[in-house]
């Protein structure tokens, strides 16, 4: 198998929103898509672990904005690869507004945002899908949408040209696991993607 033929599915990027009482939060997913168009549903994965998804579990509700060719890494970073139990993502962080659900969406490098609210979930295992109802969106720009295919090419950080380092290094963040033999169970620390990421170098 080769895993490189899953980054040609033609998935989106998105920011995930939720909050509870006194908190905001969001992660990136990249698996978001419309199931039904009457009534207008969407679905949205998320991995359990993430803070973002004991908040929706929480309220039912969350938002999605989806992210444009404009972004750079520094949103991913903010928002793909820290957590959000021990840090607050949107410290300092101007680019958003809050929807008529209460939760914020992202403003800045980004086309438009929706609205959901949960109406079944499926349990994955280690991600729990959630199926809404749309309740709310707006276009923001017109900048197209950035694929998964486009910020592997575009967006994610190149490794420095001169590096040393041996070992593996992952696909979708760059983090290098230096050692002879990886894991098969090795999970990234930066970006918590597993061993089928990560290409030897
Ligand atoms: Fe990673």
């Amino acid at each position: 198998m080769n895993g490189s033929a899953m980054y040609k599915l033609g998935c989106g990027l998105y920011v995930l929103s939720a909050k509870d009482e006194n908190k905001d939060n969001a992660c990136i997913i990249n698996t978001a898509i419309q199931v039904t168009s009457s009534p207008n549903r969407i679905a949205v994965t998320v991995n359990k672990n993430n803070y973002t998804h004991q908040m929706i579990k929480n309220t039912g509700v969350f938002n999605i904005s989806v992210i444009s060719e404009k972004a750079d890494f520094s949103l991913f970073k903010r928002f793909g690869f820290s957590s959000g139990l021990n840090t607050d993502k949107l410290e300092g962080f101007d680019g958003r507004l809050r929807g008529l659900n209460g939760v914020i969406y992202v403003t800045e490098n980004t086309n438009a945002y929706i609205s959901g609210k949960v109406e079944r979930e499926i349990d994955l295992g280690t991600h729990t899908m959630f199926i809404a109802d749309v309740t709310d969106g707006e276009v923001l720009s017109e900048t197209p949408t950035a694929t998964y295919d486009y910020y592997h090419k575009n967006i994610k950080e190149k490794p420095p040209v001169n590096e040393k380092k041996k070992g593996y290094r992952c696909k979708i963040c760059g983090y290098v696991y230096e050692g002879d033999e990886l894991p098969a169970d090795f999970v990234c620390p930066i970006c918590k993607h597993g061993a089928e990421d990560f290409e030897k170098i």
